[in-house]
């Protein structure tokens, strides 16, 4: 645990209303007459960096855009040349979501900058807030396009992928948002991460985590990577259902629920063992061409997801679903297809940086707790480049991706108050 160098950074009221002002405008110029829109490499977005922009270089903040248009707002530190140390969010939502998701790590990265600027406080290291293009997938079908392109690991031929609604290609509004398309093409990073000392990305919780155990703040543990098999299938063999006995049936619809059931137990098992976990199927259904309520049903399609912060858990669980299939096949006589699994890998979080950001909570007596995110986040880019990373959780009602996110100002500049303090006390070897 590291003590801080100095009285802790509180804010004062006149930057607590400067900050509620600035999520009023950005609300007025997103609304869409039901949430808030602000589309990837659009208007909403563009318009979104501008306001951020100009509330930054009003402080006096160094503001600046970069090849993928991401915006870059900094306060140069008394050595320049050691690496930043860094935090953001995105600014883009999806459609007729909410103010908070983005916004929020955008804004509280923003004001402790403010804060420092006001009362002429300069780090050692330079400070820098990322507001990052294209976070949500819900306009181009791809998220994380703005930090991906930061290290070069943006796709070029998603350049040609459309916008849902527009139709007009990714390469075009990038241009159009002042992106250098040829650098974009060519794959070059923007930074090298060896530049960037940590990231910290503060963000609402999306999930009922906090609200229900009424904390605040929360320091980010990881985020949960996932495999997911978006086309199995169970076939059995259709047959009357008056005519059949049981011992003669290879039913596929209750070999599918025997499986479901198995991996709920193997799921709890694992909880009580200490493990991360989550398990949907979200898609199930027999053939609608041919079932009927008479016919013993001789084939069910289905998804299977399942999530955790461990790569060793989710390998393992996918031997279990392999295993359970198999077995559940030779005893009812029908044949399980997972058909391929598509894996996305977790991101772990700095240990150092999650125990330093737990031990600011205690020093500032703002009740949190540690906890994983469920969603993906552009912190997850910087993470699996080799940045040091966490993040710090808000607590926020309602879910998000919808209009009705609420997050109190009052656990906002707690978090924010958390996220400045824990930066300025980073130690050399902490990362
Ligand atoms: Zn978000």
């Amino acid at each position: 645990m590291n003590a801080l160098p100095h009285d802790p950074i509180r804010f004062d009221d006149g930057l607590r209303r400067w900050a509620e002002g600035l999520f009023e405008r950005l609300r007025e110029i997103s609304f869409d007459g039901v949430g808030i829109s602000r589309a990837t490499y659009g208007a909403g977005e563009t318009e979104a960096m501008r306001l951020i922009a100009e509330a930054a270089s009003s402080e006096g903040l160094d503001v600046e855009y970069d090849a993928a248009a991401n915006l870059l707002i900094s306060l140069p530190g008394t050595d320049a040349s050691r690496p930043v140390l860094a935090t953001g969010s995105h600014l883009d939502s999806v459609p007729q979501g909410g103010n908070y998701d983005g916004a929020a790590g955008v804004i509280a990265g923003l004001l402790g900058l403010v804060h420092l600027k006001r009362h002429g406080i300069a780090a050692d290291r330079t400070l820098r807030v990322y507001a990052l293009r294209g976070e949500e997938s819900a306009w181009f079908g791809k998220c994380y396009l703005g930090s991906m392109s930061l290290f070069g690991k943006f796709d070029p031929a998603d350049l040609e992928l459309t916008q849902s609604g527009s139709g007009e290609t990714l390469a075009a509004c990038m241009a159009a948002a002042g992106a250098d398309i040829e650098r974009i093409r060519r794959g070059e990073p923007i930074v090298d991460p060896r530049d960037i000392a940590c990231f910290v990305e503060l963000h609402i919780e999306q999930g009922p985590v906090m609200v229900a155990r009424n904390i605040p703040v929360g320091i980010v543990t990881g985020i949960r990577g996932n495999v997911r098999h978006p086309r199995a299938v169970c076939r059995g063999e259709a047959a009357h259902s008056g005519a059949v006995p049981r011992w003669l049936r290879h039913d596929a619809v209750f070999a599918v629920s025997e499986f479901v059931m198995r991996l709920d137990r193997h799921w709890e098992t694992l909880l009580q063992q200490g493990q991360d976990l989550v398990v949907t199927i979200g898609i199930l259904g027999t053939n609608p061409a041919e079932h009927a309520m008479s016919r013993v049903p001789g084939e069910v399609r289905f998804s299977l997801e399942y999530r955790s912060q461990a790569p060793e858990v989710l390998a393992g669980f996918e031997e279990l679903v392999q295993e359970e299939g198999a077995a559940i096949g030779r005893s009812r006589g029908v044949a399980f297809d997972f058909g391929p699994a598509v894996p996305t890998a977790p991101a772990v979080m700095d240990e150092r940086l999650v125990a330093h950001f737990d031990a600011v909570c205690d020093r500032l007596e703002i009740p949190h707790e540690r906890l994983p995110s469920g969603a993906g986040h552009d912190a997850a880019i910087f993470a699996n480049e080799g940045v040091p990373t966490v993040m710090i959780f808000i607590r926020n009602e309602h879910g998000s991706h919808n209009p009705a996110e609420a997050m109190a100002f009052d656990d906002f500049f707690l978090g924010a108050e958390v996220l400045i303090n824990g930066l300025l006390t980073v130690t050399e070897s902490e990362p």
